[in-house]
């Protein structure tokens, strides 16, 4: 069987993507005849062969980020195969990746079926699925097929990531600029209230770091880029590090939890090699403790103040703009704080829109309209030198895409018709005029627990548990400002 694993971005985006590689080995060490593929041109060709899509009886679809699905639509439709699956025999579609196991929904209606788990749990049965005949997967756990209706589905998981062939990954040094990748953990401890990967990836496990020094070493690997959501709260992370700058192995780190730094590990991160510290305070003081990140602004200038010290050359903050609930008055604070980290050194700020995500406890929230997140981006970073943005158009079409049901493939197809490489802001604020019904709906529209859902058929976490967490944050909210005198 000719199996297509194919990444719907450019080669060079598709070629850092860990999951696009280790599903062509995997599939490979099965006996299957696999190519990659990306969006490199019209039609697309496969990496190694130069197929198009068409030649292959099946095609796995990596997605890690919803504005992907229309390059996916783009790449089916370049290829001359029919993007509806309704109106198409071969290939067979199948789709994973963080976005679509929180919501498949909006690309149901292209895919033949969705994987909703860990690579590792569900590579098994996919191998078993396409030998046997990949119509066979809709009835497996983990496999959701959506033409058969919206049936409940549970996704499937690793308990234990300690013998996880993804802990130690050799990669291509020239792509990633690490010869070695080492995931210290899955899904993350803290679980602050927007954070999709953290629900989509509960319980949170650890990595085993007490080999993993070893396995470098053996490698001859010279880098190391430790992957994870909050890596400073793996126990073994400083037995780790030390035994690496020991045996002379540079390690860069992921963006950093402010309350599991302190000045040791800090001079620690700079000793192996790293200038930069990214940490993500997000918001206000008061927005952040009720979201759930427990550290306070001092706490954050105590890092900044060690950093600097330690030889850092840059903090990087990010920021979200748009909270349920915030008001000017937390936008200042974020700007003040930001100017306080910069009076100690050189600072970077990147200010994104919040949107909120299936499974959060903040998933029942409307997004802010993009005229007033524009405006709310304005007050952090105005007159800030060093900073960016992401822009709201995008951030609320990615809302659609992430919050949306099937009807919203209507806008999938029209954005796929555009007939660009990429699409600009302009073709994306036509496409929102054209089908804001479906952004009212789904994206500005507040809904209430309770509700139906387009992803509540996709069964991930304790219903229950984020319905307690979204009251006590709206009860948090309102009780700050009743104290603040901000009502
Ligand atoms: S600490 Fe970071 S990764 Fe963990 S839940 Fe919060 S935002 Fe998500």
């Amino acid at each position: 069987m000719k199996v297509a694993v194919a990444y719907p971005s450019s080669p060079s985006i598709a070629n850092l993507s860990l999951s696009f590689k280790l599903i062509q080995s995997r599939l490979e060490e099965a006996g299957f005849d696999v190519d990659g593929i990306s969006m490199n041109g019209v039609p697309p060709k496969s990496h190694k062969r130069g197929a198009p899509l068409s030649a292959f009886d099946a095609v796995i679809f990596t997605l890690h980020y919803e504005l992907d699905y229309i390059n996916m639509v783009k790449m089916l439709a370049y290829s001359k195969v029919p993007a509806k699956s309704s109106r198409r025999s071969s290939p067979f579609v199948v789709v994973g990746g963080p976005p679509v196991m929180a919501n498949p929904e909006p690309i149901a209606d292209f895919v033949d079926v969705v994987t909703l788990g860990d690579l590792e749990a569900v590579l098994p049965s996919l191998i078993d699925g396409l030998t046997e005949g990949p119509e066979s997967l809709s009835e497996v756990d983990g496999f959701y097929a959506p033409s058969l209706g919206k049936r409940e589905v549970r996704r499937v998981y690793v308990r234990d990531i300690r013998d996880s062939p993804f802990v130690v990954s050799r990669v291509d040094a020239s792509l990633f600029g690490s010869d070695v990748m080492v995931e210290a953990m899955r899904g993350c401890p803290h679980g602050c209230l927007f954070c999709l990967e953290s629900y989509m990836n509960k319980p949170p496990r650890f990595g085993d770091l007490s080999n993993a020094a070893a396995l470098v070493k053996a490698s001859g690997a010279r880098r190391v880029a430790l992957i994870g959501l909050s890596v400073g709260d793996h126990p073994l992370l400083r037995g780790f590090v030390k035994e690496l700058m020991d045996a002379g192995i540079s390690v860069s780190y992921p963006s950093l939890r402010v309350d599991t730094l302190d000045c040791g590990l800090i001079e620690m991160i700079a000793k192996s090699g790293q200038r930069t510290l990214t940490v993500a305070p997000e918001s206000s003081e008061r927005l952040r403790r009720a979201l759930g990140k427990g550290f306070s602004d001092s706490d954050l200038l105590e890092v900044a103040k060690c950093s600097f010290e330690s030889g850092m050359r840059r903090i990087k903050l990010y920021f979200m703009v748009g909270l349920p609930g915030e008001l000017d008055h937390d936008l200042k604070q974020v700007r003040e704080l930001s100017l306080s980290v910069s009076s100690l050194g050189p600072v970077y700020i990147s200010v994104n829109p919040w949107i909120p995500k299936p499974h959060t406890p903040l998933q029942w929230f409307p997004m802010q309209r993009p005229d007033e997140l524009r405006r709310r981006i304005g007050v952090v970073v105005k007159g800030f030198g060093d900073s960016s943005y992401y822009d709201p158009i995008h951030a609320s079409v990615q809302a659609l895409l992430s919050l949306g049901d099937r009807d919203v493939s209507s806008f999938i197809v029209d954005a796929a018709r555009v007939g660009k490489d990429r699409l600009d802001k302009g073709d994306y604020r036509r496409l929102i005029n054209s089908h804001s019904d479906l952004l009212e709906k789904y994206v500005y529209a507040a809904r209430r627990p309770g509700d139906p859902l387009p992803w509540s058929h996709i069964k991930v976490n304790d219903e229950e548990l984020l319905r307690r967490l979204y009251e006590q944050y709206v009860e948090d909210i309102q009780s700050q400002q009743v104290q603040l005198g901000l009502e």
